[in-house]
């Protein structure tokens, strides 16, 4: 006997190397090896009789093992095995190649199930003769778990197959004593699931269409609601946790509200007043500002966090990249120049501090990591959070040690979130959204531009710089294939919701997206000779990073300097995906931009348009699909966001919605965010429950769930 919380190496067979490489996927113990689900099934449940197999197809036959030969390839010394296997209604040919140990693992005159694909060879005579190529193979038993039934596909790391891992699986199944429920069966019973026990038995080895879609749908409910139950109780202790109170002050609001150069939207107002209505309660507010890039978010977090330092108290703004801390300080700055309110910024490469002690500034603008690491605060009344959509209480206390009221906490984010998804990710957190743009803004022309109009584009592009514009050229991860690894079976429905966005490693700072940039620039310094290309990726210094973006964003503002420093054009990383800001650039080119989302692709175009000039969106992808082109073309139709993501969420799944850094939080294996009334049932159980028993005395298997739940995704 074994148990759920046993290593995965008490398992027959799991020697240390299988160890280390279970650990690369996150598997450890015995549950996480049950909870590893697997990433497809193949249905091999039907066999096909020899005389009917077609070349091309990929099959799964019964057959016995007449002969079999092993050889090696004259020149290039490969191991070459060739097998006879026959049925009663024919015989074909299996070919291995490099696999030695199956000298002992095949043998002649007994039957076994093959499961490869069939193609046609030619022979040395000239003949064609149909092979089955490196067929997967089994004994014929009673139960078998390779062949022969819906065989669960799992993802897998070197030094791993997909064999050892579901021979694992079995084990692990078989030497487990009954898994406790810890859904009550009550409510399994009226919510019609699957008991676990058998959802995750039949989630791997299934004996059934039906019996996989049973375990999958427990299972998924069980994301979901876990999910919604967490945050649910979270959301109910936050309210008791004491925050400092701040009365709604009109006249100051409606004052500095004033002085701006430019009026407010409905939804700026709205937004400010759903805000300022919960600075004035005793507990911490927990709001998430949503807007597109250019919607004014930062006037709006600023109303906030002014009446939180005219009470005495001290607002602190968190931005995920120098670049951005920097140009919420230069905005900022602007916003409060009548207001005799002190602003500081603290990143990496900056301290600018205004000439009173740390103690006293109101208002602190820094990197996350630069604050969360280095700086105390002490009585910090408000926190404002930009693009990083998680930060938990236990966040809060790290900044804000010694301090006995916890402070607000505003996030801001510019990725249009779907009503749906952000149920699902965000629980009960509260929302305001920023739907309009300023009035004044024109429509940006979006092209999906052939690739024999290149040339064309580039003489346009030529024509508005020399009008005096400016332009961004991004460039995206290229050389890695959107495609699962070669040896693994893919069947449709592999890219599922679950699938990890396409962008490999931290956006904007991975080694083949530079690469892919230095590239660009290279080549543009030659189709442009006459203008200054600028380069930007993750890469480079703070300091590097803020020269470049001052040059580029110094061109439209005088008439200064002169060719060298000055920027034309752009080109660079996604690590200008948020918040830059700069007027005067009104072309986004976007290379390759099938490999990205299209709320992304949203995001990047909504770089420019941010004046009354009119601006351009150029997309080129040269080597997409007819498919990938309709796709893009929903960018070129609209310009609404949330409906860009809406669609992206179905085809690509939340993490191209949510972004790289946010998808990393996504703790949903199987559950799918697209899947609405799943969703909605997730979340009507889970208040149902807490209405009844706040605490869960009832149901302690799924309290103690719900406390290492909280743990593992940062509630607290
Ligand atoms: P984002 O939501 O992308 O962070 P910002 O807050 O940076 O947007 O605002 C973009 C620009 O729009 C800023 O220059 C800001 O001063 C300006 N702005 C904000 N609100 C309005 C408004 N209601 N009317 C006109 N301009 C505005
Ligand atoms: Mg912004």
């Amino acid at each position: 006997m074994i148990s759920l919380h046993d290593s995965v190496a008490k398992l027959h067979l799991v020697n240390q190397d299988c160890a280390i490489a279970l650990k690369r996927l996150n598997i450890i113990t015995v549950e996480d090896l049950l909870y590893c689900f697997p990433r497809d099934w193949q249905d091999l449940s039907e066999i096909k009789p020899i005389a009917e197999i077609k070349p091309g197809e990929k099959v799964n036959i019964r057959a016995k093992l007449k002969s079999i030969k092993h050889h090696r390839s004259p020149r290039r010394r490969m191991h070459i095995s060739t097998g006879l296997l026959e049925d009663l209604t024919g015989n074909i040919v299996a070919v291995w190649f490099n696999q030695p140990f199956l000298k002992n693992s095949l043998n002649t005159g007994k039957n076994y199930y093959f499961s490869g694909k069939a193609q046609i060879y030619a022979d040395k005579k000239g003949g064609q003769t149909l092979q089955l190529q490196s067929p997967t193979f089994e004994l014929v038993k009673e139960e078998t778990i390779h062949t022969a039934g819906i065989i669960p596909v799992y993802e897998l790391t070197e030094g791993l197959t997909q064999k050892q891992l579901r021979d694992f699986l079995k084990q692990g199944l078989a030497a487990l004593p009954e898994i406790a429920d810890f859904l009550p069966q009550t409510l399994r019973k009226s919510l019609n699931l699957a008991d676990l026990q058998s959802a995750i038995r039949n989630i791997h080895f299934p004996s059934d269409k039906d019996s996989l879609e049973s375990a999958r749908r427990r299972l998924a409910f069980d994301e979901l609601f876990l999910f919604q139950l967490a945050f649910l109780s979270y959301k109910r202790k936050l309210k008791i946790l004491p925050a400092p109170r701040f009365v709604f002050n009109t006249s100051l609001v409606k004052k500095f509200v004033e002085s701006l150069p430019f009026k407010l939207t409905g939804s700026q107002r709205i937004a400010a007043w759903e805000i300022l209505k919960d600075l004035a309660e005793n507990h911490p507010m927990n709001r998430l500002l949503e807007g597109e890039v250019g919607s004014g978010k930062t006037v709006v977090a600023g109303i906030a966090m002014l009446e939180v330092a005219k009470a005495g108290f001290q607002s602190v703004l968190l931005a995920p990249t120098e670049i951005l801390a920097w140009q919420h300080y230069q905005t900022l700055k602007e916003l409060f120049k009548n207001t005799g309110l002190d602003i500081a910024l603290l990143t990496r490469s900056h301290k600018i501090q205004p000439p009173t002690s740390n103690f006293q500034l109101p208002i602190i603008i820094g990197t996350h990591a630069l604050l969360q690491e280095r700086v105390k605060f002490s009585r910090i009344g408000l926190l404002v959070v930009d693009e990083q959509h998680r930060f938990g209480v236990k966040q809060r206390a790290q900044l804000t040690r010694g301090q006995k009221l916890v402070p607000h906490l505003l996030s801001m984010t510019a990725t249009p979130i779907p009503r749906s998804l952000a149920l699902a990710f965000y629980g009960d957190l509260d929302i305001s959204q920023l739907r309009e743009l300023p009035k004044g803004r024109k429509k940006i022309i979006t092209r999906l531009v052939e690739p024999q109009k290149r040339k064309i584009a580039y003489e346009f592009i030529k024509k508005e710089i020399q009008k005096g514009r400016q332009a961004y050229v991004v460039t995206a991860l290229i050389g890695e294939e959107d495609s699962p690894p070669p040896n693994l079976p893919h069947q449709g429905g592999g890219k599922g919701a679950n699938s990890p966005p396409l962008m490999g490693g931290d956006r904007g700072g991975g080694e083949g997206e530079i690469k892919a940039a230095i590239t660009e620039s290279e080549k543009l310094k030659k189709i442009f000779p006459e203008f200054v290309i600028g380069l930007l990726h993750g890469r480079l210094p703070g300091g590097e990073k803020k020269k470049i973006m001052e040059e580029f964003s110094a061109k439209g503002g005088s008439a200064s300097g002169g060719k060298s420093s000055r920027i034309d054009i752009l080109v660079s990383t996604t690590v200008i995906e948020v918040g830059v800001d700069v007027p005067n650039a009104t072309i986004m080119v976007i290379e390759n931009a099938e490999r990205f989302g299209l709320a992304q692709l949203h995001q990047l175009r909504g770089r420019v348009g941010r004046s009354d000039l009119q601006s351009f969106c150029l997309l080129f992808a040269e080597n997409a699909s007819e498919i990938t082109k309709n796709r893009l073309e929903a960018v070129v139709k609209s310009n609404d966001g949330f409906e860009l993501a809406e669609i992206d969420l179905d085809i690509r799944g939340p993490g191209e919605v949510l972004g790289q850094r946010q998808s990393g939080y996504i703790p949903f294996k199987i559950a799918k965010l697209s899947d609405r009334a799943m969703i909605k049932l997730a979340k009507s159980t889970a208040e149902k429950i807490l209405d009844q028993d706040p605490n869960l005395a009832g149901a302690p298997l799924l309290k103690q769930k719900i406390e290492s739940l909280s743990r593992d995704i940062h509630l607290e």
